[in-house]
């Protein structure tokens, strides 16, 4: 078992999470893909397109997990290279496993690391991309406003995360899937069926939309917009500094 605690800036939250996480890490992939009926991959792909005409050479991408968003990066912006970062070890082993096989260590490189404390100097990266990461940060404003301060100017930042469907009868069925199924699937796939209880109530007390784009202006970004996504159930951000 290579899974080591989290300890550097450790605070309760973030440990809990980082364990949860190198709990679910094994399942983590499978369950993402089943859950969504693969419809999460379309809405990377499309949070990545994004970036294209920024043509970013040098990126980060923030709770890089098993390193899924970073991948589909690579894949369609073709930049010179991508660090991925993430408090869980459990997650990056998966993810060091794909870098491996795919012989990618050149060009996409993982390590621990924590939204609220990133270890690069000031404006290092031409983009910052975090999927389905924010979320879990234990300080949102603390996270977003190290992501601003770790882009160059002029560098975007791509936000991929779960929001709350607002319209009828998407509001009703998606508050059923999410709060009866997913934690069912969950209790059967994953070894831990809190993490996927977790999932819903974590998504119910986040800031979507305008409010998650006001917090954006208030750390510092110029322009920040929103693009829902799936009616709704899920929000690509985009901020520039
Ligand atoms: N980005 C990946 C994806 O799209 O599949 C992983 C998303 S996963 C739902 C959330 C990830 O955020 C976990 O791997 C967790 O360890 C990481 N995470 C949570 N809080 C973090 C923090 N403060 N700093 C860095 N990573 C964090």
């Amino acid at each position: 078992e290579t899974v080591k605690p989290y300890k550097d800036t450790d605070t309760d939250k973030k440990q809990q999470v980082a364990d949860m996480f190198n709990n679910i890490s094994g399942t983590y992939d499978f369950l993402n893909h089943f859950m969504s009926l693969g419809i999460d991959i379309i809405w990377r792909k499309k949070a990545i397109r994004a970036l294209k005409t920024a043509k970013p050479q040098f990126l980060l991408d923030v709770a890089t997990g098993t390193g899924d968003f970073a991948l589909e990066a690579l894949d369609i912006l073709q930049p010179e290279k991508i660090i991925g970062v993430d408090i869980s070890q459990g997650m990056l082993d998966i993810a060091k496993e794909k870098i491996a096989k795919r012989r990618l260590s050149d060009r996409f490189e993982v390590s621990l690391g924590d939204s609220e404390n990133l270890p690069f100097a000031d404006a290092t990266f031409d983009a910052v991309t975090v999927a389905f990461g924010v979320r879990n940060f234990e300080n949102l404003d603390k996270g977003l406003a190290d992501i601003y301060r770790v882009l160059k100017p002029g560098g975007k930042a791509v936000i991929l995360e779960f929001s709350k469907p607002k319209g009828f009868p998407v509001k009703q069925l998606y508050h059923f899937y999410f709060d009866h199924i997913t934690p069912l699937i969950g209790r059967i796939f994953s070894k831990d069926y809190r993490a996927y209880s977790y999932l819903p109530e974590s998504v119910a007390r986040f800031p979507d939309g305008r409010q998650f784009t006001a917090i954006m202006h208030q750390v510092g970004f110029t322009e920040a917009l929103y693009r829902p996504q799936t009616f709704g159930i899920c929000t690509i951000y985009i901020g520039t500094k």
